[in-house]
């Protein structure tokens, strides 16, 4: 059982974020029969916040307790039910707010686990958006699909935002405030972080991926992520200078107290990939060659899940081709 999963977590499996397979795509590998069921491990972050990180490298959730009620951060439909068993377990308030940090579906199709406290589902414009249109179209495939690794769509539902913001939305809610910023489009069509200034916490959705390679951030068959924007929105953030312990990311364990450190390793990520991939394209390679060929730089080489990097050498390649270096 144990090796299925490392199996799964190491290669087997596409991004289960987007994970839609897509014709564009690597081929698939032929499927288990039965899917790797991710453990949502709980950990706390600082007094009052909450981290459940995925034992497959998926996605992550969190979430924080108020005197008032729980603000609760990303829903995969595939997991949400132990994001919910932890929450009850940690505390009897009630779910008073979901907020999403993109509209992908390992990161916004669970919030239905959380329907018995019907808690307000807060959204920007653009990911309301998505969820109405590609999204909702990705959701009813699954539910149809027989795909033993999208079961957990089959008796769910897609929950839509009740309310949608653009730019920034701040929230003071239970003695703490919370600052939901949409940064813009480094991995998704709208990435949000969200700063908790009085828990010195800043949870960045996949903008920040720890000691694991990116997704490429798949919409309706484009893919989002994009190297040169992604550091731009980390640049953008890490210029506020704010006061912030630990940073939580969207997928791989959280470093509690490490900071910005985190930010300029993702963003060191970005620049060493892209160099080492703008010299093979000079060299004359072909995308087949170059995932064929790549070399994880040294200081990556430990990072989980290399087929999510072996995927996003093609959107890369193409960025690189059609718009230069241009850093
Ligand atoms: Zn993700």
């Amino acid at each position: 059982m144990r090796s299925a999963i490392l199996a799964a977590a190491f290669g087997v499996l596409t991004c289960a974020s987007s994970a839609s397979v897509t014709a564009q795509q690597t081929p698939a590998t032929k499927q288990p029969a039965a899917a790797p069921q991710a453990r949502m491990d709980l950990r706390q972050v600082a007094p009052d916040v909450y981290m459940l990180e995925s034992s497959l490298g998926s996605s992550n959730a969190a979430f924080v307790v108020t005197p008032d009620g729980v603000f609760v951060w990303d829903a995969d439909v595939k997991t949400a039910d132990q994001v919910m068993a932890a929450i009850r377990k940690t505390t009897d308030k009630k779910l008073k707010y979901v907020a999403i940090s993109h509209p992908a579906g390992d990161h916004a199709t669970g919030v239905w686990h959380y329907r018995e406290d019907k808690p307000i589902f807060i959204a920007t414009r653009t990911q309301m958006r998505d969820l109405y249109m590609q999204e909702a179209v990705e959701f009813a495939e699954r539910k149809a699909s027989n795909d033993p690794a999208q079961a957990a769509y089959k008796t769910a539902e897609l929950v839509r935002p009740d309310i949608a913001f653009d730019g920034a939305l701040t929230l003071n809610f239970g003695g703490l405030t919370f600052q939901l910023t949409e940064e813009g489009q480094g991995h998704s069509t709208s990435d949000v972080t969200l700063y908790i200034p009085q828990r010195r916490v800043m949870m960045m959705g996949d903008l920040l991926d720890t000691e694991i390679h990116p997704g490429q951030g798949e919409s309706a068959m484009v893919f989002f992520s994009n190297p040169r924007r992604w550091i731009q929105v980390l640049d953008r953030i890490m210029d506020r200078k704010l006061p912030v312990d630990t940073y939580i990311p969207g997928h791989g364990p959280v470093h509690i107290g490490r900071g910005v450190a985190d930010l300029e390793e993702q963003k060191r990520y970005w620049i060493v990939i892209r160099d080492e991939m703008s010299k093979m394209i000079m060299a004359g390679k072909t995308i087949k060659q170059i995932q064929d060929e790549f070399k994880v730089p040294q200081e990556f080489a430990h990072y989980r899940r290399p087929a999510r990097l072996k995927q996003l050498l093609v959107p890369m390649y193409h960025q690189l081709v059609e718009q230069g270096y241009n850093p």
